[in-house]
């Protein structure tokens, strides 16, 4: 771990309170808790899955805005019929003239460019990192494929429901960053109505489960999310309801005191942001139950789908 950028190493955010997030929470877990009991009850504790077994559950646990997915993306290449970075082309759906900037955490290149992941941008509160490697498995798959294999999934998603979507990179980007400041920016840039970094965590065999992170409120040098914490708290309450019923993946049980949500000041991508925006820890890399999760394909396209349909409640009701 010790080349995991002060990010995403375990955390040490303040705890979540007890208020009005928890009580907040306490409306969306029981829906919540319900598939994650019926995923103990019917797909195991969790180590192997068997996508059969796996995709019955998903359909009788996700029935609303799921699309019948076609064509499954391949293992962290290219989306079969992928169109370029960038805007999508112009389509009918409930989420036309929405706009969805999806940010894959990380780069591949970023171990081969440490110089310039390590200059220091200005996230507001104080400088930080470009960008930092991101963590893997230990046999060695790395979150920065995981990012982007989760990204495409989740842009075929959207894109078949109409939403524009733009990704903060992609496979004809440089190999490495963008920086975080960046990464904000080209949410902002694009006026997006939602915006998701999607990341896993790296911390200790043991820990697992999801979690998302908010953004605090920080008003400080050319940071103001004071505008978007209360849109950014519905989008990622309603991306963790659905995460979880969608990939039986329980919250987080070494951070979020059970609710799978943090609340963060440091990071970039969020102090930044002018649109509502969260990142989502998809899982532990460092744990094998979950490593054996995150290196699925089938589950990878479930986390997706957890992710659009969080996505797809937020923008139909915004
Ligand atoms: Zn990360």
């Amino acid at each position: 771990m010790s080349y995991v950028g002060p990010d995403f190493e375990p955390p040490q955010p303040p705890r979540p309170r007890r208020g009005p997030l928890t009580v907040a929470l306490a409306a969306l877990v029981p829906g919540a808790l319900l598939g994650w009991l019926v995923y103990e009850t019917v797909g195991g504790s969790g180590g192997s899955h068997g996508s059969d077994t796996a995709g019955a559950r998903t359909s009788a646990a996700s029935p609303s805005t799921a699309e019948p997915w076609s064509a499954p993306a391949t293992d962290d290449g290219k989306k079969p019929g992928a169109t370029p970075t960038g805007s999508a082309p112009a389509r009918s759906g409930p989420l036309k003239g929405k706009v969805v900037v999806i940010d894959p955490g990380h780069n591949p290149g970023n171990f081969r460019h440490t110089a310039e992941i390590n200059r220091p941008v200005d996230i507001g509160t104080n400088n930080k990192e470009c960008d930092t490697t991101g963590t893997s498995t230990n046999a060695g798959y790395t979150e920065a494929r995981f990012t982007m294999d989760v990204a495409h999934r989740l842009r075929a998603i959207l894109e078949q429901q109409g939403a524009t979507v733009k990704l903060t990179r992609d496979g004809d980007s440089p190999p490495w960053g963008p920086c975080v400041d960046e990464r904000a920016r080209i949410g902002n840039t694009a006026h997006a109505d939602a915006a998701i970094s999607i990341h896993a965590d790296g911390s200790a065999e043991g820990n697992r489960g999801f979690h998302v992170i908010l953004p605090a409120s920080v008003h400080a040098g050319a940071a103001d999310t004071r505008p978007i914490v209360g849109p950014s708290r519905d989008l990622g309450e309603r991306i963790a309801g659905r995460f979880l019923s969608v990939t039986g993946e329980p919250p987080s049980n070494y951070i979020g005191d059970g609710t799978g949500l943090v609340t963060r000041q440091d990071l970039g991508g969020l102090n930044l942001s002018t649109v509502p925006k969260v990142f989502i820890e998809c899982g532990n890399m460092r744990d094998s139950k979950d490593a054996a999760l995150l290196t699925s394909g089938a589950w990878r396209q479930k986390a997706a789908q957890g992710i659009s349909e969080g996505i797809v409640s937020f923008l139909r009701e915004s």
